[in-house]
């Protein structure tokens, strides 16, 4: 009998959450380490904000998933891994051992020491503080204009703004909404999505602003790189993501952006007993964006490779895609859609996502 500790139960851990049975009929015992009772699904986490889903559609039940299965959940997080006595530190104080553990701890939002977060301030990680933030836009008075500013100019700004200008309109609210978009608007994608997106932001009053960066931030005033300041109600941070330094830390192999170093098995390089799946990972062969497609195409996998793993059987390799789909929610009941360099842009793009979206959340909720 062995023990299998799941740490984090986001995007890439959701078929183990949901077929614990397989590891129970074989006789392991099974542990849920997370911080959160809900885990948010990303894809539509700017519809949240725009007050079109609401918390309940687009959040996944970790912990009755674990408990009525049968495993253990501990709402904890880790914050040490000793791999040498196959012991995980949770912050609680309380240890654990394992057999075999997998990580599916995510990425957060890097805030550097010029940027001072207080109650105003959201980064767009974890996704559930978009919520925050919408609750706390809708307690502001109809009548007041509210000035927001958005920092990042990659797809995750882009459907922040876009969708808080959907929420400020079906509230009946007033506000400047400003995309600080640093070097270039949608820099790593063609021209024409750039193109589009800067057409619809100039008719719905979304300012976009090139060439600019955030250069700190401190009770409510936004310092820009130029020198400029701008008082503002709201900032959203939304300049990329990293993995936690919990696997640097705890003196393991990790890439270049402390995620954890896996081979194509998505097992640790120099662990073979700890396994990683989704943002957290540094995949050996070749970086992968941190999108949720490569977490979602990982959740079988990681099911066969932790059972092959505690049967000593062999492994089957990860074969991330080259082109993946994405779908921008732009907040006006429309999407822009970006697939192998054609981009194309509508209601119905939007429709689509939504049914893809919808979808992915009956499969596990
Ligand atoms: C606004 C926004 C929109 C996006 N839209 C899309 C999209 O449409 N399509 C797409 O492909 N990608 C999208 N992405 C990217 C996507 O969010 C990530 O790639 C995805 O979240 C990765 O999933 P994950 O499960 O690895 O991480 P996460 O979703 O971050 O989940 C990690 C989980 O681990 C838990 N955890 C964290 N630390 C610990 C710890 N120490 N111990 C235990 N548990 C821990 C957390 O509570 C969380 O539940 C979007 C990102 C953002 C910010």
């Amino acid at each position: 009998m062995s023990h299998l500790i799941l740490v984090g139960g986001g995007h890439a851990h959701l078929t183990l959450l949901q077929r614990l049975d397989e590891f129970f009929r074989r006789g392991h015992t099974v542990t849920v380490v997370s911080p959160d009772r809900y885990h948010y699904y990303s894809g539509m986490g700017p519809g949240l904000l725009g007050n079109t889903y609401l918390p309940q559609q687009i959040r996944f039940d970790i912990q009755n998933m674990a408990v009525s299965r049968g495993a253990t959940f501990l709402h904890d997080s880790v914050t040490n891994i000793q791999p040498a006595k196959k012991r995980l530190m949770l912050s609680s104080g309380q240890t654990l051992t394992y057999d075999t553990a997998s990580f599916n701890v995510g990425s957060e939002v890097v805030i550097p020491p010029e940027v001072e977060p207080d109650e105003a301030l959201f980064p767009v990680k974890p996704i559930v503080n978009l919520e925050t933030a919408r609750q706390r836009l809708l307690v502001t008075p109809a009548g007041q204009k509210l000035r927001l500013v958005v920092v990042g100019g990659g797809p995750a700004g882009t459907e922040v703004a876009g969708n808080l200008r959907r929420l400020l309109e079906c509230t009946g609210r007033h506000g400047e909404i400003l995309q600080i978009a640093g070097h270039r608007l949608l820099a790593n994608f063609p021209d024409r999505m750039r193109a589009h997106v800067l057409k619809q932001f100039a008719r719905r009053q979304i300012d976009i602003r090139e060439q600019s960066h955030l250069a700190g931030y401190a009770g409510g005033r936004v310092l820009l790189d130029d020198g400029s300041e701008l008082e503002t109600d709201g900032v959203f941070l939304a300049w990329g993501v990293r993995p936690p330094a919990l696997f640097r830390k705890s003196g393991l192999s990790v890439g270049e952006d402390d995620g954890l170093l896996v081979n194509r098995m998505l097992q640790s390089v120099d662990t073979p007993e700890l396994f990683a799946g989704g943002d957290c990972l540094c995949f050996k062969e070749r970086p992968l964006a941190k999108v949720g497609v490569y977490a979602v195409r990982q959740n079988p996998l990681l099911l066969e490779n932790l059972l092959a793993t505690l049967a000593g059987q062999p492994l089957q390799p990860f074969n991330p895609q080259r082109h993946y789909l994405l779908i921008l929610n732009t907040g006006d009941g429309r999407g822009v859609l970006h697939w192998r360099g054609h981009v194309l842009a509508g209601r119905w793009v939007f429709r689509l996502k939504d049914r893809i979206d919808r979808k992915f959340m009956r499969k596990f909720q």
